[in-house]
């Protein structure tokens, strides 16, 4: 049984101050939730004292990034070793920003899912077509390609420890996710494709689905079988928004 698992992605967007501050009213308001797995990402500079304040919490610490070395001379860039220390849980790879303002390729990722898992991060592996990409019905082939790529040289027993977030580039921050119905093609076509290649282990991984989460749409796409929770951008930023989409069960359409 997966429990769901829900992140928060708050991107380049605060201060260190405005950082602490939403952690302190996400942990006042999720710091006990229960059947859920709950994790935020801050930027780098904030995660010590984001990790200080919900260190007695059950919310986890999760990082946006990390380079694929564990040291070396890679100026600007922060390693699986150095989140580890903070107790940072698990670790963003291949976000679709990253791989198109910086230039991340398929081989990158897969080498930061390799750092992620040598230093006890579980790794949530982005991937997801263009707009033009599904316009074009070649969703599954892009996604395929993708994951292929990004799982090149895994194990069974490495991808235990390994969560995908099937996140569509077009839904990204634009207001418009994709229909429970589409989001669940996708996601059945990804369970069936780690089921080829790991077995049974495939029924353990999560796939999260990202893209203009809200509170409004969040209990739909988790009724899906193959939804396990979500990577939330913008909605994460507002710490009411994000609990509701935490608490989707609360938002249950009453019974006709
Ligand atoms: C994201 O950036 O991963 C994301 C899903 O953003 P948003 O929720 O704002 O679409």
């Amino acid at each position: 049984m997966r429990k769901p698992l829900f992140i928060g992605n708050w991107k380049m967007n605060l201060t260190g101050s405005e950082a602490t501050d939403l952690a302190k009213k996400i942990t006042m308001s999720l710091g006990s939730v229960e059947d859920v797995d709950v994790a935020i990402a801050p930027s780098y500079l904030a995660m010590r004292p984001v990790s200080s304040i919900v260190s007695a919490s059950r919310i986890e610490l999760c990082s946006q990034d990390l380079h694929w070395e564990d040291k070396g001379p890679f100026t600007g860039e922060v390693s699986g070793a150095m989140l580890a220390e903070l107790r940072v849980k698990y670790v963003i790879v291949g976000h679709s920003e990253r791989r198109r303002n910086f230039g991340e390729t398929d081989l990158m990722i897969n080498m930061k899912i390799d750092a992620a898992l040598r230093n006890n991060l579980i790794p949530i592996a982005c991937l997801g077509e263009k707009g033009e990409e599904r316009l074009a019905g070649k969703t599954i082939n892009v996604v395929r390609k993708q994951m292929n790529a990004l799982l090149e040289g895994i194990t069974p027993d490495q991808a235990r420890n390994i969560n995908l977030a099937y996140e569509p580039v077009w839904a990204i921050g634009t207001g418009h996710n994709a229909t429970p119905e589409q989001a669940q093609e996708v996601h059945k076509f990804l369970r069936d494709q780690l089921t080829k290649r790991f077995g049974e282990v495939a029924r353990e991984m999560h796939i999260l689905y990202g893209g203009s989460v809200r509170p409004d749409n969040i209990y739909d796409l988790m009724m899906q079988p193959d939804i396990d929770g979500a990577l939330v951008g913008s909605s994460s930023l507002d710490a009411e928004h994000f609990s509701a989409i935490v608490r989707y069960r609360d938002r249950k359409p009453a019974a006709v």
